[in-house]
């Protein structure tokens, strides 16, 4: 699908994409991976998935016909910044961020007019970071939504759709406001939960004599409900800081909403109403049910 392959950060994510491309080798002739950190750049070159390592970000996107930063959502300004003067004419620009009003804010204008620039988000990840993380089938039967803003090359789409369609995920097409409203849904509000619970629980159990569980408890006795959060919450922090911090609106308005229903909930556990809490018990269930029955569980 492309020539030279740019990845710009080495982590989940990229490094996932690496080993993908280095897997089918008809997704990129060539793979060069950079990344801010040499000591990554050095499991790179342990790990063996790029076949060129540049440390140098601007030199990194020299030549290539597809680069795609795969950085947390805050670099992105000044990662296409330090790119947008060495891309090559027709050169599709793309990303894996999960956010993408801000990154059409932030990477948009800078990119020079005969740039390509697709955005993208694959719904596939783990708690884990790091190039040790990644592996090469993380994508398949997974979705990758494009937000492509107007105007921008329906073939330079298609060729960015293509690529995650061979990479193993189904593809569609979204506004990117209306992504950002989704993925707050889905994602975003629930991680924001887990951090929140864990945090919750630690401060519970660091209040002294008035603890409700000692820290040593909690670790002991963790059931299920609390350890499936602990999952969620161990992501990476600089990562999720910059998705928040750049699905503001979204995210709050999901909140507030969920705030609200929280509260409900409260109400309907202090006045004993039994129908109120078995009807929103069982709608989990269905949501479950449906998750298995898409093969996204
Ligand atoms: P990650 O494992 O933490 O990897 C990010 C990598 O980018 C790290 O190696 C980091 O280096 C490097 N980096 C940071 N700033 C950089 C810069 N200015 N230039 C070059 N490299 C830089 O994160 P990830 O999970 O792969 O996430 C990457 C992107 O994918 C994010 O935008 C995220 O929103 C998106 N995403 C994540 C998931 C998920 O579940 N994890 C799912 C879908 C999309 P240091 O370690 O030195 O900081």
């Amino acid at each position: 699908m492309f020539q030279r392959l740019t990845l710009i950060g080495a982590g989940l994510i990229g490094s996932s994409i690496a080993r993908v491309a280095r897997e089918r080798r008809d997704l990129a002739a060539e793979v060069v991976v950079t990344d801010r950190s040499a000591a990554v750049l050095d499991r790179v070159a342990a790990l063996g998935f790029a076949d060129r390592i540049e440390p140098d970000t601007a030199r990194a996107a020299v030549g290539a016909d597809c680069v795609m930063l795969c950085a947390p959502v805050g670099t992105y300004a000044a990662i296409a910044a330090a790119v947008a003067p060495h891309l090559a004419p027709c050169a599709i620009v793309t990303d894996v961020g999960s956010t993408k009003v801000s990154v059409i804010r932030d990477v948009g204008p800078l990119l020079p007019p005969d740039v390509h620039f697709v955005p993208a988000h694959p719904l596939a990840g783990t708690e884990y970071s790091g190039p040790d993380a990644g592996f090469s089938t993380l994508f398949e039967g997974r979705w990758c939504l494009l937000t492509p803003p107007d105007g921008t090359s329906p073939a330079a789409t298609e060729r960015v759709a293509e690529f995650w369609r061979r990479a193993g995920s189904m593809v569609e097409l979204m506004e990117a406001v209306h992504h950002d409203r989704v993925v707050a849904v889905v994602s975003h509000l629930p991680h924001l939960i887990a951090f929140t619970i864990c945090s919750t629980a630690d401060d519970l159990a660091t209040e002294g004599e008035s603890a409700a569980a000692s820290r040593s408890e909690v670790l002991k006795f963790a059931a299920s409900g609390f350890r499936d959060f602990t999952r969620i919450a161990s992501s990476d922090p600089v990562m999720w800081r910059d998705v928040f911090l750049n699905n503001r609106e979204a995210l709050l308005e999901m909140l507030a909403r969920f705030t609200e229903d929280t509260q409900a909930m409260a109400r309907a556990v202090r006045w004993g109403d039994a129908a109120y809490i078995e009807d929103r018990i069982g709608r989990g269930r269905q949501i479950r049910r449906g998750l298995i029955e898409a093969k996204q569980a």
